[in-house]
Order: structure tokens, then sequence, then C-alpha cells
């Protein structure tokens, strides 16, 4: 019998009553291993309500008392930790090896949430005036909501619920309805760590729980993470509604490989980078930008035997660096990319569709793609791919690569391979993009910094965690007050300055 993953309201698994579900599937094989109950907005609306009458309680808990359940929920989530890759591999398909690697960096976002009262002590100033004090406060919001894609089911969505917590709100998580279950297990452990019922729940569903969500009068914020597509939508929709928004939508990023490089390092570095987690990353890199014809030919036949020969294999076998791709349609969304490549004239040097991998012939598998010559008007190098295919771009100098990078309309991450100080100072300071790495291939910031990207990589002010994840889930208050020996008798009718 087809197992259904429910909804997780107010401490308990809910049964979604909507009628409707969606099919989720081992991209290893290709069968489907469940449902997921696609809620209704009446099933939303109670899953806002619960956390909504969770919020008086829980923001007046102490921050040491919020801290201490988040504590025990990082000793929970680490004592789970097998659970958790089993799962993310079963739904998302990626290695065991890179989802640990997730649950770690979601991990290091609770450790930063346990630090809750240090991050929420405001600011004071003794004797603004006579006998006058001042001094402000963060307050928590409300209800926030976290709308998260597949490719991390459980880093992205610790991206947001734990410093959100932490500030004192409550939330409503509604995951990607690809790789829903680990939404459920984090639910589940949040519990058994002491969180009151009501503070932490999962909606699963589609575009239908999402609109509901977005129009609730009772939402306060909604973090997104996905394409850029729907984050623009998300914030223009949330915004209508006078919701507080970070939307956080696709990617393009460029490695930029200078002639004094070392090429060994940066080849080691693009293997990872664009075909880990097969290329279903937005920090992946997508395009290596080579400053000058030497660069990019000895680059590519470095490459070539190393894409050739990753081994791509379902994610639970030990020697796998690749794992299928998410589901079907997205697999022939990327090959039909790898054909408009060859169409559009770039040179393919690596041709992995078609990859088969034996007793697995069902499977969402690919092997890794290596283009050569591809220029900034193609649209293998214009749109987001998020799939295992690279693709060589050749600039004559360091400032063609720059102006490429900044016209690009995504600007997530970025990277510079050099030996040379002058280029990386440079390149770090005046590149257009958010998050910029010198010799390091996937630049995300550490979870005590913040992450986000510019242009239509993130639509909103502030990034997720870090600084900016405790201002996102909080508002400032400034309070002013004097005491008694300080007032003078007598009104005053003109603005008050202080003496
Ligand atoms: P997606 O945009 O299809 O879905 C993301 C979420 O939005 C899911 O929960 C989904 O149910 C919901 N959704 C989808 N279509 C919707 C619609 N029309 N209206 C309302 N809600 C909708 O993204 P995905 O395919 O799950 O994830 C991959 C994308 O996420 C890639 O573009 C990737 O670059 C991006 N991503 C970005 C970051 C970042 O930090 N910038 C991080 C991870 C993933």
């Amino acid at each position: 019998m087809t197992t259904t993953i429910e909804h997780y309201i107010n401490g308990s698994i809910v049964p979604g009553n909507s009628g409707n579900s969606s099919a989720v599937f081992n991209p290893a094989t290709g069968k489907e291993s469940a449902r997921v109950a696609l809620a209704s907005p009446e099933e939303v609306n109670t899953a806002v309500a619960a956390a909504n009458a969770a919020f008086p309680a829980w923001s007046s808990t102490t921050p040491l008392n919020r801290a201490r359940v988040m504590f025990k929920f990082k000793d929970l989530i680490e004592q789970n930790r097998e659970k958790f890759q089993e799962l993310i591999t079963a739904e998302h398909g990626k290695v065991l090896s890179d989802a640990g690697g997730e649950v770690t960096r979601g991990l290091e976002v609770i450790e930063f949430a346990c630090g809750i009262p240090h991050l929420l002590k405001g600011e004071h100033s003794r004797n603004v005036g006579g006998g006058v004090d001042s001094w402000s406060e963060m307050q928590p919001l409300g209800v926030v909501v976290g709308i998260t894609p597949f490719n991390f089911p459980v880093m992205v969505p610790m991206w947001m619920f734990p410093v959100a917590v932490a500030c004192g709100n409550t939330f409503v998580l509604k995951p990607s309805e690809r790789d829903p279950s680990p939404g459920l297990l984090i639910a589940e452990l949040f519990k058994q760590a002491g969180l009151p019922d009501g503070v932490f729940n999962v909606i699963n569903g589609d575009k239908t729980a999402v609109d509901a969500l977005l129009s609730h009068d009772d939402v306060k914020a909604v973090s997104f993470v996905g394409s850029t597509p729907v984050a623009e939508y998300i914030y223009a929709k949330a915004s209508e509604h006078g919701k507080r928004v970070q939307a956080l939508g696709g990617a393009k990023n460029h490695m930029l490989i200078m002639p004094d490089a070392d090429l060994d390092q940066a080849v080691d570095a693009l293997m990872g980078a664009a075909y880990g987690s097969a290329g279903e990353r937005c920090m992946a890199i997508s395009v290596a930008v080579c400053v000058g014809d030497e660069v990019a030919d000895q680059l590519i036949e470095k490459l070539t035997p190393k894409v050739q020969n990753l081994k791509v294999a379902p994610g639970t076998e030990p020697e796998a660096e690749m794992g299928p791709l998410v589901t079907a349609q997205h697999l022939e969304k990327v090959t039909g990319y790898v054909a408009l490549g060859i169409e559009e004239g770039a040179s393919l040097i690596v041709d992995g569709r078609n990859h088969q991998v034996p007793g697995h012939e069902a499977g969402y598998f690919m092997g890794g793609c290596l283009f050569d010559n591809v220029s900034k008007d193609m649209g293998i190098y214009k749109d987001e791919i998020f799939g295992p295919v690279l693709c060589v771009v050749r600039v004559p100098s360091f400032d063609a690569g720059c102006e490429l990078i900044n016209d690009h309309e995504y600007g997530n991450g970025t990277t510079i391979f050099t030996r040379d100080g002058d280029s990386a100072r440079q390149f770090t300071h005046s590149i257009q993009v958010g998050m910029v790495g010198v010799n390091v291939p996937i630049p995300v910031p550490m979870a005590f910094h913040s992450f986000g990207g510019w242009k239509r990589s993130l639509f909103g002010p502030l990034h997720v965690h870090g600084p900016d994840g405790v201002r996102f889930y909080t508002r400032m208050k400034t309070m002013t007050s004097r005491w008694p020996t300080g007032i003078r008798k007598g009104s005053d009718f003109s603005m008050p300055i202080m003496k």
C-alpha cells in the first residue's frame, strides 16, 4: 500500500482532507515511493491558526529557554543524521555523503540560533537628555512562513526556521512536494526537544497552499527559496498583501580562471562544484570563464577524462559521485538544454545523455556534460539549466570576464581562481554578485554570516540566516523614558529636543 505524507499541525500529524495528492518518486528507480497530501486553503488556515495561537506564549518565553530548546533540537538532529541522509537520498537522489553535508550546513544555523539571547540584545543609551534614557529591542513578528525548493530539503528550511523560532516567532513550513519527508521528521524532533505545540507546523502542498499562505491576514513574513519566476511572483504577491518578504531565486554561477591560476586546483574544484549533486545546487558553478585560449585548451584537456569517468550511480552506493536528477521531467529539461547547445553551435566535448546505470534503467540518470566555445547569446549560457552541464566561455582578458559576469541577469555566487592578489582584490570589490570566492569553488557563507545573491537571484533587501536572518524575523522598538526627578514643570509645544 502506498503511504501518504501528511501535514503536521499543532504538534501532531494531521491527515490531508482536500482529496488532492501528488506522487513522490525515488529518482534512482523511477518508482513512486509515496503520495504527498496537497493542502486546501482551509487546511492552510488551520495551520496558521495553530501558529497564531501559539505565538503569545512562545514570544513571551525567555530567550534563554528558547535557546535551551534549540540546544536539545541540535542534539536530536545529530542523533538522527543517518535517518535524514536516507530520506534525502531516497527522495532527492543526491549521494549520501552530500546529504550528510547538507545536514551539517543546516545544523550550523541551529548552532547559530542557540546564541539567541546574545543576538537579541538591543542597544542602550543612558542620559540622552537630563534624566532621560533610551533603548531599543528586537521583537518577533508573529506567524512567519517558509516556502522551500526540492534541492535542499533539510538545509534550506534550516536557513529559515531556527532563527525565526529562536527569535520568538511561530512558523509554518511549506516544503517542496518532490521531497517532503524530511519536513515531518524535523517537526517530530522539534517536539521531542520541548518545542510547544503550534510553534512549528508543516503544511504540504502546491500553488494552492502557497497562495493561501501569501494572502493570509495572520502571516507577517514570508521567506522563499526557489526558481526566479516563482520568487518574483512570491515577492510581488506577498508584498501586495503587506508581508515582509525575502525571496531567493535562481542562479548561473561563473568561475573566472586567470592564466596564473593553479589549473589542477581549478579542475578539482570545478568537478565538485559543477557535477556535485548533479548540478542541482543554487551555488553550483555552471560556467567556467577562461582568460585566454591557452587556459581554455588546457582546462578542457584536463576536465574531459574526469567528466567522462564520473561515477554515476544511485546515491546509496558508496562509490557514487553523482546520483540521478530529481524527476523524469527535470531530466528531460536538462537533456533538452544539451540538444539546444548543439543547435546553437557550442562544441559538446562530453555528452552524458543516454547514460545507463545497469539495474536502474528506469532511474533519472545522466552523465556529466561539457560544452566548449559557449557564447553569451546562447540559451545554454543565459538560462539556469540546474543539471550536470558545464559551459566553458573563452574571454580575452580579466576585464572582459568581469563584464560578462556583471552582465548576467543572475548574481548569486561567483569565484576567481588566481595567484594574483591585485586581480582577486579587484574582483571581490567590483563584481556584481552577492557571494564571492577566491580560490574557493562554492563560496557559501557560514551560518553566522548571511546568505543571499544580487540582481535576479534575490528579491527583497535582507539575506537569510546570520545577522540578516535576525533582522528579517524581528522588528525594532525604541523606548525613551524619563524618571520623575528629571521632569520639569510646565508644557512645551515645540519639537522635543534633549538638553
Ligand atoms: P520552484 O520554484 O519550482 O519551487 C519552489 C517552491 O515554490 C516549492 O515549494 C513549490 O511548491 C513552490 N511553487 C512552485 N511553483 C509555484 C507557483 N507557481 N506558485 C506558488 N508556489 C510555487 O523551485 P525548485 O525547482 O523546487 O528548486 C530549484 C530552484 O531553486 C532553482 O532555480 C535554484 O536555483 C533555486 N534555489 C535557489 C537558492 C538560493 O539560495 N538562491 C537555493 C536553493 C535553490
